[in-house]
């Protein structure tokens, strides 16, 4: 088989997962956001109550210029960012989502394992994911092997990392739910829609870290195999 029928065998398919996974997550959003909860809270009220909850009254809920998916907790900053959908929204995702950010902020109080591994190896990261794509090109035009092994090296500690993510999404979406419960912040009915978007929103992750470690046995293959 030739490098192009490999190329397709490693990237083709889980690039298509990818999209299906992704496409879910967005229908699935799109639906419980049409459903509000029965207690009117909108997200940041859902957020601000958890923090208060869980002694993190000096952490801001603050409103995010991004777009739909792009809440998310800022560990530098210590504070918990939401969409607008999700900050003034009383949906069964906008509460959904709020919870799930707070969760991370709560994992960082209770410096939860997961959590500290992923925000110790961020700066590394951030480099390796910055610099492995330019120096496996550099090694491949330039016909430097040591290069190219380099490189995927560096890719290896991004996959790495995109595997710690894992538990700590899986981890914040459990408190999310646990919260939501115990402070009696969803009815029945809701709950069930809060753990199909929080589902979705983790077969994300999943499906990102199963094409990222393809791409690297498919790297892997390529360049450090037995290349007679
Ligand atoms: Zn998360």
């Amino acid at each position: 088989m030739g490098n192009l029928g490999i190329y397709f065998i490693f990237l083709i398919p889980p690039m298509i997962l990818g999209f299906v996974i992704q496409h879910r997550l967005k229908t699935t959003v799109a639906r419980q956001m049409q459903v509000q909860v029965a207690n009117g809270m909108t997200g940041e009220q859902v957020a601000r109550m958890i923090l208060d909850h869980n002694g993190l009254s000096g952490v801001p809920v603050n409103q995010a210029p991004g777009g739909p998916l792009s809440d998310h907790y800022d560990p530098r900053a210590r504070t918990v960012n939401l969409s607008p959908g999700v900050y003034d929204g009383n949906a069964v995702a906008s509460v959904a989502i709020a919870a799930h950010e707070v969760g991370h902020a709560i994992q960082h109080e209770k410096a939860y394992g997961p959590f500290r591994v992923r925000s110790t190896m961020f700066p590394a990261v951030a480099f390796a994911s910055q610099t492995w794509m330019l120096l496996l090109l550099a090694g491949v035009f330039l016909q430097i092997a040591g290069l190219a092994q380099v490189a995927i090296v560096l890719f290896a500690v991004v996959v790495l990392f995109q595997l710690v993510t894992l538990p700590v999404e899986f981890d914040a979406s459990k408190r999310a739910k646990v919260q939501l419960h115990s402070l009696g912040l969803v009815a029945g009915g809701e709950e069930q829609g809060v753990s199909k978007v929080l589902s979705a929103a983790a077969m994300t992750y999943v499906a990102g870290a199963l094409a990222a470690l393809s791409q690297l046995a498919y790297f892997a293959l390529m360049f450090l195999g037995n290349r007679n």
